[in-house]
């Protein structure tokens, strides 16, 4: 008799995996317990040697292994025997009583529950609901811990005898899966039209009916796990035209759904990486290149040079598809900025004027989780979007924080992030917080996800811009202690959290907007940083950009401020109407804003690279006003004629004491020769990209000569920017540098929080 204490990380919680254990421990007649622990899972096992042996095969390459478990290591030492040591139990807390969530993240449909659900002789034959231990909807339907199915939406419908006889049977795959359900005795689904009227009253119909309505091009409301999608054929021109109208999104690219790769390869494509990350169990939205050559409608995707693609992942999504669909558009159900609907009544009074029809059940979401979205740089899978598959999943540390913390995050892409002992939670992507209905949601959500885990904050830390919401919220909250801690720091510091490096970086933080320490509006900025303090070593040479709020939207500001920074006195609305004139045809509105500019009315100083990003994409053509965020750095990408080495001019400025300034004026000067010869914009789109890529570069050389420091971390919304971050990782690792850049968290305003997070921690310290 032995007593072994086994430790395995990888993806074993939330996938049934304690249960898996405590059958095989208890057919091999061991005794001892299982726990999710911070990094994984921790067994201890008594019993005959031989035994313990076969339990870890079992384990690893047994049948018994849930299927979606991933062991990545497992290691086992021998400890004393425990006496009295009888039985075999699942505990809910590790060896020192610390109390784990065991709240995880909404995965996609395991391939036993879909076998069952398409066997004509199953119970749960076509049902959509179908689910077990090892799938279903899991963060979405929580309402408060423990995760038991009382403090589940799940609580109002009772258990049929042969759904609680599964539920209670060790050795069944829905021991303890607390969304189990059948036909009689679970959640219902219906379809209405858009006042709300049952259109179908054979509920196996319902599905059946659905897809003859998507396919006669019809726009349908679909409730899933996290909220509605509004559904369209993605072939059928007309209706994406129309959803487009009808949701006032005009141009921002809609996600789409297939049910095979397969299929999604007639359209975009997949290399075997971006295989792996669509049919993995979170199920993320994965952005593809486009094919030439394809049948996807006009309206799906304008002026990028992606198709934003995921495989089904909810049940219903499989029975949908079974109806003879080949593609659907599947975009969020909001109404523009509006944060995600995912209650009946609402999906009817909000959309009512967008959908045809309603396909909705009574199964409550609790909290409204979007899709996630991923891409690939440098063959790595970077997230865009932390939502859906990955939230609550904390991020594991191996640093300990005495204190628990709160992170308020940005207000534009809004996440929050708490630290609780050796862990980061990141909440789900929340939106901009200027919207009233994304704000009040901001703030259920923070306590939601505070009770989940059990955290109770004793430092707050947020963004150093007065005007932030989530500002001016933490500041008021009651805690020991407050940080304001400044916007581009904190996505250097990202980077430091998911790499786990305790040391100074040459930050690159690049992006469009972040209130900076002297008031000015920072956006292209290398910092010599680490989680404790930075310095600012260089930034991009300040520009005028006039009208606060629309200088975001309007390139004809950014423009104008470039222009009058590049040329000074020898500036004038004469000089440049020919460039201008197609981009803001009104010539007094364009004298305000010059005026403005000149006599510092309304103006801040800016590094924005985010706007000289708007600025290039207007001189050269491509429209003149974001409608959606970086929808003109998107069309500058996306025309990028490939195969272009040269590169624009551009200097530095030393000024003793200062920073060094990165200064781009040579670079204007030679765009706007170009695009007075008529140089053809692909070519100006490559030269300008090229010309970013060397200036940063030079200025993480510059700054490795003068702190020694030889890793770059790169963070900031413009690294979302593919072919950019691609460029530049390329030339840093071949000038020698390590080059660290988020992965797990978006780059862009959405892993501020984290950033902040790991700042707060060190600080605590
Ligand atoms: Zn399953
Ligand atoms: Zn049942």
């Amino acid at each position: 008799m032995i007593r072994q204490r086994i430790i395995i990380t990888g993806r074993v919680q939330g996938v049934g995996f304690r249960p898996a254990v405590y059958r095989i421990a208890e057919q091999l007649g061991l005794t001892g317990f299982v726990y999710n622990d911070t990094m994984g899972v921790t067994i201890e096992l008594q019993g005959d040697e031989g035994k313990i042996g076969e339990f870890l095969v079992h384990l690893q390459e047994g049948e018994d292994k849930p299927p979606l478990a991933q062991i990545k290591t497992c290691k086992s030492f021998d400890i004393d025997l425990v006496s009295g040591c009888d039985q075999f139990v699942i505990k809910t807390s590790d060896a020192e009583g610390t109390s784990l969530s065991q709240v995880t993240a909404d995965l996609v449909v395991c391939q036993n529950c879909l076998g069952e659900m398409k066997e004509k002789t199953d119970f749960r034959y076509w049902y959509p609901f179908i689910n077990c231990t090892n799938c279903g909807p899991r963060y979405s339907i929580v309402k408060s811990i423990p995760y038991d199915r009382p403090n589940t939406t799940m609580s109002v419908f009772e258990m049929c005898d042969r759904c609680k006889a599964e539920y209670t049977d060790v050795t069944d795959r829905r021991f303890h899966a607390q969304p189990v359900a059948c036909p009689k005795c679970g959640p219902k689904i219906w379809l209405t039209n858009r006042k709300g009227q049952q259109l179908e009253t054979q509920s196996n119909e319902v599905i059946r009916e659905t897809a003859k309505l998507l396919l006669a091009g019809k726009i349908v409301a679909i409730k899933g796990i996290g909220g509605f999608h509004l559904v369209v054929n993605a072939l059928d021109d007309q209706a994406v035209k129309r959803l487009r109208q009808r949701k006032r999104r005009d141009h921002k690219p809609f996600a789409m759904m297939c049910d095979s790769v397969e299929k999604i390869r007639r359209y975009a494509k997949v290399s075997e990486l971006a295989r792996q990350l669509l049919q993995s169990p979170e199920r993320p939205i994965v952005l593809l290149p486009k094919k030439e050559i394809c049948s996807i409608a006009q309206d799906v995707a304008h002026g990028v040079n992606t198709f934003a693609f995921m495989l089904c992942y909810a049940p219903l999504h499989f029975l949908l598809f079974a109806g003879g669909i080949d593609v659907l558009v599947m975009t969020s159900g909001n109404i523009s900025d509006e944060p995600l609907i995912c209650n009946n009544d609402k999906a009817l009074e909000k959309l009512g004027d967008v959908a045809d029809a309603f396909l909705m059940h009574d199964r409550e979401i609790y909290r409204q989780v979007d899709d996630s979205i991923l891409h690939i740089l440098d063959d790595e899978p970077v997230l865009l979007r932390r939502s859906r598959g990955y939230v609550p999943t904390p991020i594991i540390t191996e640093k300990i924080s005495d204190v628990d913390i709160f992170a308020a995050g940005s207000d534009l892409k809004n996440t929050f992030c708490f630290v609780k002992h050796n862990q980061l939670i990141c909440s789900e992507y929340i939106g901009d917080l200027e919207n009233a209905d994304v704000y009040h949601h901001y703030i259920n959500s923070i306590e939601h996800l505070r009770g989940l885990f059990e955290v109770e904050p004793k430092a707050v830390i947020c963004d150093l811009n007065p005007g932030y919401l989530s500002t001016q919220h933490a500041l008021s909250m009651p805690c020991i202690k407050t940080f304001q801690v400044q916007h581009h720091w904190a996505h250097i510091a990202s980077v430091l959290a998911e790499y786990g490096l305790d040391e100074p970086v040459i930050g690159l933080g690049v992006d469009g907007t972040g209130y900076g320490t002297d008031g000015a509006i920072w956006g292209c900025e290398c910092l010599i940083a680490s989680a404790e303090k930075f310095e600012r070593f260089a930034h991009l040479s300040y520009y005028r950009l006039a009208g606060a709020d629309k200088a975001s939207k309007e390139a004809i500001r950014p423009i104008l401020g470039l222009l009058m920074k590049t040329y000074g006195d020898n500036f004038s609305l004469d000089k440049f109407g020919w460039l201008l004139e197609p981009i803001a045809p009104d010539l007094d509105k364009l004298s305000i804003i010059v005026q403005q500019i000149d006599k510092k009315i309304n103006t801040v100083d800016t590094s924005s690279m985010g706007r000289v990003f708007d600025a290039v994409a207007a001189m050269a053509g491509l429209g003149s006003y974001n409608n959606f965020e970086a929808q003109l750095p998107m069309a500058l990408e996306a025309s990028i004629k490939t195969g272009i080495e040269e590169h624009y001019e551009f200097s530095f400025n030393e000024i003793a004491g200062e920073p060094l300034e990165l200064d781009l004026r040579k670079m204007f000067e030679q765009i706007i020769d170009d695009i007075q010869r008529r140089v053809d914009c692909g070519v100006i789109a490559a030269r300008f990209h090229n010309c970013i890529a060397e200036a940063l570069l030079e200025t993480a050389q510059k700054a490795k000569e003068k702190s020694g420091l030889s890793t770059v971390a790169l963070s900031g919304g413009v690294f979302c920017n593919r072919y950019l971050a691609n460029r530049l990782i390329k030339l840093l690792k071949e000038n020698h540098f390590r080059v660290l850049f988020n992965r797990r968290v978006p780059s862009n305003d959405g892993g501020i929080s984290l950033g902040q997070a790991e700042i707060a921690a060190k600080l605590m310290q």
